[in-house]
């Protein structure tokens, strides 16, 4: 299915709900009358207004997700004037209250649009799906350079690191190599050959690579401010000087490309109003999310450690169990402290809002809320949650795993892999003889070394593979659903590749190797993670004594 398909999929899925939605409103208004019909003006009608304050109180939720926000926002007038009834010690109501009621439920029925009509708020173009990369194919970078030598080296590191590379020596080459393929980065000299060539002008009026919508990095030997600020312009993702600085380049474009192939956020929508979750379900799902509604309350620890949200969306009323229920069962788990939980509801007082938030909470969205609220909503909270999971769990200078999350990703792999019946293999990677980098080139150059050696590793392994810095100069990498013999071919790779590095010093050209203990959870059926990572260990000494720059298993 192309995008534009699966745009209109979702697009006439959207309409078939907002029809049945609709459809539905009819007897539901009338279900609203009958209730009302039965007050009496008695004490007993506390349970009538009990039912038609809740039922009101859907509506008011559910109206504007549907197209409806004139009817939701004359629900949520009569459920505030229920609800303040409900509060008064004595209950019956005097003739002249019950006929306004009468009057304004009969009045619901004016507020529902005509069925042909478009709905006030559709997805907007905002939300509409994302284009994700293919993962795990070899991405395809682009270098515009007429220096012939620089052009050389850089495409030889550019390599190493994995990626396709591509040279040309002009705009125009560019152009015409356009026509047939796209690149996933455009590396530019901005100067080319000073006075024949200015690729930023040339970029301006050359709409086919204008309209090629891949991240652009400038290489450049000025570093004025018309420039930079040309750069931001043309929307490059990146400014990089001459002599380049060929880690920190590859490491940006890594970042890149990382960032573009993060997995789609995920999020659990708890609600009782089922076509008001479904709604919300496709909403985010057009936005490129992985959005699951929870079919029953009592399944909701199973749903958490299956599914993995990464955000909570909860409806503070349900018939079985409230909101704050549901919360605070998922506090009560220690593996679900940091899991963001947000209340939805159609909730308007403030205090009792409050009092919610104090239950487990993080936040609280007031339905209705409009589909480009509830994306961005989702997206921003998801993404924050993101970044502090990573400072948390991830090293500063190679954005790799700490030791301690390492270890525990190894410990699951092992256990997954035993579950599903595949091998998962471990690797324990340290560079040889790294003390004489710092020695010789000093501590910032070996920085370098150990950063370039991560983004390599990154590059070279495939999305679902996990790799941490397990200590200073050592690399712990799990490879799931990989054999012994794959694992050692892939390593081995690693290991040339690595080899195949040219860092710089003041001039002076070095490289560096490393060692590698590997094992495949296929040899040694009965052991642990740690266990693993201990025979790994062992076999990385092994590795050094004999010679050191292999792979040993
Ligand atoms: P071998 O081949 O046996 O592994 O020798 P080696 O010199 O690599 O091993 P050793 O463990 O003796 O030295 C590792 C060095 O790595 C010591 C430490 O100063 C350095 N190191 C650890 N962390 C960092 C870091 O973050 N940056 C830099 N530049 N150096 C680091
Ligand atoms: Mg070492
Ligand atoms: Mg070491």
């Amino acid at each position: 299915m192309t995008s534009a398909d699966a745009e209109q999929a979702l697009k006439d899925r959207l309409a078939q709900l907002r029809a049945r939605y609709l459809e539905h409103l009819p007897d539901e208004l009338a279900a609203l009358s009958a209730l009302q019909g039965r007050l009496a003006g008695k004490e007993q009608d506390r349970e009538v207004l009990d039912e038609l304050q809740q039922r009101l109180h859907k509506l008011a939720g559910s109206g504007g997700s549907f197209g409806c926000a004139e009817l939701s926002a004359a629900a949520r007038v009569l459920e505030q004037r229920i609800g303040s009834w409900l509060g008064a010690k004595a209950l019956a109501l005097d003739a002249a209250s019950r006929q306004w009621l009468a009057d304004e439920i009969a009045g619901l029925s004016r507020t529902v649009p005509a069925q042909s009509m478009e709905p006030s708020e559709q997805p907007d173009a905002g939300v509409l799906p994302e284009t994700r990369p293919a993962v795990d194919r070899v991405l395809k970078v682009w270098l515009v350079e007429d220096d012939v030598e620089l052009a050389g080296q850089l495409g030889q590191q550019l390599q190493s690191f994995n990626y396709a590379v591509r040279v040309f020596d002009g705009i125009d080459a560019l152009k015409r190599a356009v026509k047939g393929e796209q690149p996933d980065l455009l590396l530019i000299d901005v100067m080319l050959d000073e006075g024949r060539e200015n690729a930023t002008a040339r970029l301006v009026d050359c709409p086919d690579l204008q309209a090629l919508g891949c991240p652009l990095i400038f290489l450049s030997d000025k570093d004025d401010f018309p420039s930079r600020v040309r750069a931001v312009q043309l929307g490059a993702q990146g400014y990089f000087l001459k002599p380049l600085d060929v880690p920190r380049l590859v490491n940006r474009i890594s970042q890149i490309f990382e960032e573009r192939r993060a997995p789609a956020q995920r999020v659990l929508i708890v609600d009782d109003d089922a076509d008001l979750a479904e709604h919300m379900r496709l909403v985010l799902t057009a936005a490129g999310m992985e959005a699951r509604v929870l079919d029953a309350p009592r399944n909701i620890m199973e749903t958490i450690a299956a599914f993995r949200p990464e955000l909570v969306l909860m409806d503070l009323y349900m018939p079985e169990y409230a909101g704050t229920d549901l919360a605070g069962l998922i506090r009560q788990h220690e593996a679900c402290t940091h899991l963001p939980i947000v209340y939805l509801s159609a909730e308007t007082d403030i205090e009792r809002q409050i009092e919610a938030m104090g239950r487990g909470a993080d936040d609280f969205l007031t339905k209705p809320i409009s589909d480009v609220q509830l994306v961005a909503a989702a997206r921003s909270r998801i993404a924050r949650a993101r970044q502090l999971e990573e400072r948390i769990s991830k090293d500063s200078l190679t954005g790799l795993l700490k030791h301690a999350s390492i270890k525990e990703a190894a410990s699951r792999e092992v256990l997954r892999a035993r579950r599903v019946g595949r091998p998962v293999t471990l690797a324990m990677l340290d560079i040889d003889h790294f003390k004489k980098v710092n020695d010789t080139y000093g501590h910032a150059a070996g920085d370098v070394v150990i950063t370039s050696i991560a983004t390599l590793l990154r590059q070279r392994l495939r999305q679902s593979d996990v790799i941490g810095r397990y200590g200073g100069e050592e690399f712990v990498a799990v490879l799931p659903d990989c054999g012994a013999e794959q694992g050692q071919r892939v390593l081995d790779e690693i290991r040339r590749a690595i080899m195949s590095l040219e860092f710089t010093h003041q001039g002076e050209r070095f490289g560096c190797t490393v060692s590698m203990g590997m094992v495949c959870s296929d040899d040694y059926p009965d052991q642990d993670g740690n266990a693993l990572l201990m025979a790994a260990d062992e076999l990385l000494y092994q590795a050094k004594r004999s010679g050191r720059n292999r792979v040993q298993c």
